[in-house]
Formats: C-alpha cells, sequence, structure tokens
C-alpha cells in the first residue's frame, strides 16, 4: 500500500492550505488534493492581455498591524511576503444609486466612518453611532474573530437571530442613508428578509477597520502558502479531483482519484462544499436525516464578470470600489429579474505594480442565478485536460450579458468603451467548473437569521475521521475562511494551545 497520510484534505481553497499549514506545523504528515492546475480555489488568478485578474478576492480587510487578520496571517508567515496597497481611507467603498452621479464614501476606521457618513448625512449622527456601536457590539461576541478563545461550554446563539436589514432599519428612517449602510451588500450578497445582522457586521467590520488591495493580484496568497506548506513537508497534488472517499468500516481510508488513483490517509478534512462532500461519501455510511439536512443546504447566488482590458494609459487607477444600484433599495438586486438585469454592479479596479496612475483593467461583476446557464449544465470547461467547448449559442448569450453590463458601466464612466481594448466574462458555469459548487455559487451557503440552526455547520461529520473546513463552515471571505481553519484544527489539538501559538507569532 503506498503512503498512509495522517491527513488528507480534499481541495486547495484558502481554508485547505491553512489547514495544511497548521497541521504541518505541528508535525502532521499532509497531503493536499486539488482537482485544478492552479492551487487556491478562489484566490486563483488569469491574465489576460498581460492583465492580471483576481477571481475571488479583489480586497482585503483587517490586515493592519495589531489588527485580526494580520495577527492570524502574521502565523500563516504571510504578512512578510504579501505586497499590499492600502486603499483610499477616504473612502475605500463607495456606493451610489440610479443616474445620479453622486457617490457615497465608506471611510477607513471607525472614527472615519463615523464623521464622513455624519458630513454626507448631517442630522443623522444619532443613527450612525447606534449602527456603528452595534456593529461593534456583535464583533466583540465573536471570541475568535479577535483572537479570543472560544467558550465550548454552550453554543451561545446571541446574535443569530437578528435581520441585519431591520437593525440598520431601526437605525435611521432615513432610506438614502440605510441603503448607503447596506450598498456593499454584495460582499456577502445580502438578501434583505434572510441576512444575519452577523453576517453584515462581521464583514463589513473587517474592511472598516483597513482595506488593502494585493498588487499584482491574490495569487500571491497561494504561493506565500504553498512555498511554505512544501518547505515543511506537505505534499500537494493538482488534477487531484476526489471522485470517492473509501472505507474501512464506519471510518475513512482513503479517497480515489478521477483517474484512479488511491490516497490512503487516517483523518480526511474536506475543503469542499458539504454537499459536494456528502456526495463523495457512498449510501449507509452517514445518517439520512445528516446527509439530507447537509444536501438541502440552500446556497447564495452566483455572478457574471466582464473582465475588462483597457487601452495602455486611458483609464485612471481607482483606489476604491464601486457599488452601483440601479434601484434606490440595495436589497433589492438578489431579487432581479430578466427585465431589470443587471439589478445592480460591483466595480473593483485592481492595484498593479506597472502603475499607480492608470490602471490596465476592471472586473465588473453582476449577480446572476445558476438557473439561467441551465441550458449549458451539462458542459464543462475548466483545466484543459477537461475542455468541453461550449456552443455558440452561449457565446452570443454571454456577449449580450457582457454589453447590457458595460452599457451600466457608461452610466458611472461616460467614456468607457472607447477606452476598452478587450473583455472575457466568466459566468456560474465557470464558478462551478472552477470551484465545484454545483450551483457556481459565491459564497457557498447562504445564512438565514430566521433559522440560524439550519445553516449552522459543525467541523464534525458524522464519519468520525472525516472534517469540514472553508467558507461553508463559518464565514466566508479572507477572514472567515481563516477563523474555520482554526475551528477545525481546534479538532485535532487542544484549541487554546493552537490559539497560543497564533497569539504568539504576531
Ligand atoms: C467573485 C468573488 C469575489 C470575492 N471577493 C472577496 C474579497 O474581495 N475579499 C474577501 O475576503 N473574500 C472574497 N471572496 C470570498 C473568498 O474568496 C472565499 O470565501 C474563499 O476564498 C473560499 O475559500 P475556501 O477555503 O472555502 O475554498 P474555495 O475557494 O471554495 O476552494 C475549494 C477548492 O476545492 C477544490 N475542489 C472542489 N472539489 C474538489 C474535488 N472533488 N477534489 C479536489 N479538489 C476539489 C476546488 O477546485 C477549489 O480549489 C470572494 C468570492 C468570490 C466568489
Amino acid at each position: 500500500m503506498s503512503e498512509v497520510y495522517d491527513v488528507v484534505i480534499i481541495g486547495s481553497g484558502l481554508g485547505g492550505l491553512q489547514c495544511g499549514y497548521i497541521l504541518s506545523k505541528e508535525g502532521y504528515k499532509v497531503c493536499i488534493l486539488e482537482k485544478n492546475r492552479q492551487y487556491g480555489g478562489c484566490l486563483q488568478i488569469f491574465s489576460r492581455d498581460k492583465a492580471i485578474f483576481d477571481t475571488g478576492v479583489h480586497y482585503i480587510g483587517g490586515l493592519e498591524p495589531g489588527q485580526n487578520l494580520h495577527r492570524y496571517w502574521s502565523y500563516f508567515g504571510l504578512m512578510d511576503k504579501l505586497n499590499l496597497r492600502r486603499m483610499d481611507e477616504t473612502g475605500f467603498d463607495r456606493i451610489s444609486f440610479g443616474d445620479n452621479g453622486k457617490e457615497y464614501k465608506h471611510a477607513m476606521g471607525y472614527a472615519g466612518f463615523t464623521e464622513s457618513l455624519v458630513e454626507q448625512f448631517p442630522s443623522e449622527r444619532e443613527g450612525i453611532e447606534k449602527y456603528v456601536a452595534k456593529i461593534k457590539e456583535v464583533c466583540n461576541h465573536f471570541p475568535l474573530y479577535n483572537l479570543k478563545p472560544r467558550d465550548l461550554s454552550g453554543f451561545d446563539m446571541t446574535h443569530f437571530g437578528v435581520s441585519a436589514r431591520l437593525f440598520i432599519e431601526s437605525c435611521t428612517d432615513d432610506v438614502r442613508l440605510q441603503n448607503v449602510l447596506a450598498g456593499s451588500n454584495a460582499l456577502y450578497a445580502g438578501y434583505g428578509d434572510e441576512t444575519p445582522l452577523y453576517v453584515h457586521a462581521l464583514v463589513i467590520n473587517t474592511f472598516i477597520e483597513s482595506s488593502y488591495k494585493c498588487i499584482d493580484g491574490g495569487g500571491q496568497i497561494t504561493r506565500g502558502m504553498e512555498s511554505a506548506l512544501k518547505s515543511m513537508g506537505c505534499d500537494m497534488l493538482n488534477y487531484a479531483k476526489v471522485e470517492r472517499m473509501l472505507f474501512d468500516g464506519s471510518e475513512a481510508n482513503g479517497v480515489e482519484l478521477s483517474d484512479g488513483r488511491v490516497i490512503h490517509g487516517k483523518k480526511f478534512i474536506s475543503n469542499i462544499h458539504p454537499k459536494a462532500t456528502m456526495n463523495l461519501i457512498e449510501e449507509g455510511k452517514l445518517r439520512k436525516s445528516y446527509r439530507n439536512r447537509m444536501t438541502s443546504l440552500q446556497n447564495s447566488l452566483s455572478v457574471f464578470t466582464v473582465h475588462i482590458v483597457f487601452k495602455p494609459e486611458t483609464f485612471p487607477y481607482l483606489n476604491y470600489n464601486i457599488y452601483h444600484h440601479c434601484d434606490q433599495d440595495t436589497w433589492s438586486s438578489v431579487n432581479y429579474t430578466k427585465d431589470n438585469w443587471p439589478p445592480s454592479m460591483a466595480i473593483f479596479v485592481p492595484a498593479e505594480s506597472r502603475s499607480e496612475k492608470y490602471s490596465s483593467c476592471m472586473n465588473v461583476m453582476a449577480y446572476m442565478n445558476y438557473a439561467e446557464t441551465a441550458q449549458w449544465h451539462d458542459t464543462f470547461n475548466t483545466v484543459p485536460k477537461q475542455k468541453s467547448e461550449r456552443s455558440q449559442e452561449y457565446q452570443d448569450w454571454k456577449l449580450e450579458k457582457a454589453e447590457k453590463i458595460i452599457d451600466l458601466l457608461e452610466t458611472k464612466f461616460p467614456d468607457v468603451r472607447s477606452k476598452i481594448k478587450s473583455y472575457y466574462t466568466s459566468t456560474p458555469l465557470s464558478f462551478r467548473d472552477y470551484i465545484g459548487t454545483e450551483d457556481g455559487s459565491l459564497y457557498g451557503v447562504k445564512k438565514d437569521y430566521k433559522d440560524p440552526l439550519k445553516t449552522y455547520i459543525s467541523p464534525k461529520t458524522k464519519v468520525p475521521n472525516l472534517f469540514l473546513t472553508g467558507q461553508n463552515l463559518n464565514m466566508h471571505g479572507m477572514l472567515g475562511v481563516t477563523v474555520s481553519s482554526v475551528v477545525t484544527c481546534g479538532e485535532f489539538m487542544d484549541s487554546n494551545y493552537l490559539l497560543d501559538k497564533i497569539t504568539s507569532a504576531s
């Protein structure tokens, strides 16, 4: 029999890489299996016409020394390796509505955030301060977000059952301010009648604390993790798609890859969607109720993205993001119709080493339901080994959608078309194929404040030696996934011991 690893990790998203790092550092012999050529999952980058595009990390919060992600990523040895650009502290995120040219700013740092909003809404100080105080209170309620030990004696549901939208509406009657506060809700695919306040708070807090872009793409996060992992003896295999788990009685003892190879292990961590994980396990190995719960989890919706390459030195570099909403109600975008698509767009201009004055490219994202791509459901397009050409009909459909997004972009930048050299698109099918969620979901499992327990996912599964990690476990995003990896590895060692190691690294 081939080598038996202490831990086999399925998927090399940030969560898989970080679990691999923690466990390798503690002396476990780890193997990470990735179905794609590139490691990193949503951290993958691609280049077109010499421009580098990110797929799933446009900016990162909490990276100032002393802040939560900086402290975590110091432990992962990342902070010395990353090439970052601090975003505009007077307005790292800007929110706009309809064809009104005004942009409302989210400033960095809580004092700046508060005062800037008061300046934009002078009669609303009380509501803005109430909002800020609550966001901080909610975040303080999540110990690992503050690198503090968890109380494992019980699961405290305070804050889980509160609606983000209703809370924001309780702070102010000013409808425009409500929508400015919720204006970047594409960051967590906000559903007005479902998204819990804690999801809004944990995401917004990290960016208010500080916001950075990765210069020349987030691929540097993967590269930093990969070199550290390999130097610690972790084996990493790409083109290694796990097809099924193998069992010895009730415990898993190996995984079979799509090319027939078998990798043996004592313990397993799945960094892929819980539903996809269930699909790797044969009937009878799991209680039906558990399998049903995992396979019936609802996901957040997907996106259609236009990746634009500009003619040289024509488009200025924007050191901020724009969330533009056609409607006055920012929560309505997720319920778009065929006629009002795109209901909103998120505009991300990457930071590049070649210039701080001009940008060579831009990503423009608009929500899209997977159902819109249903007719091409049976076609796949990922690594060269699995390429299947999609029809001309699909290419025409993509063109039509891209042109609609560029039309909307022109309402913000009237001369943008003349500056475009070329553009490329990605669809819900791209996310499905590159990440492996069945519907190309942006952030995985959708949380609902009305039924928080339904979407609570434990790192433990009903297979005794199989654990879960990644964005579906806890929260999505760089910080959410980092916290998830610590939660998962807390099943392999004393959590406080691990936290001590992490805190002493910063
Ligand atoms: C469009 C978009 C924009 C985003 N922007 C930001 C942002 O600006 N800032 C931020 O903080 N976060 C952002 N996020 C969220 C963040 O990127 C994700 O939450 C995070 O990267 C998810 O990490 P993960 O560990 O869950 O793994 P994933 O990234 O989901 O990776 C899972 C990996 O498993 C592999 N895999 C799947 N099935 C198999 C199999 N059977 N065998 C082997 N391998 C398999 C996949 O190929 C993939 O590499 C964004 C996400 C998206 C989609």
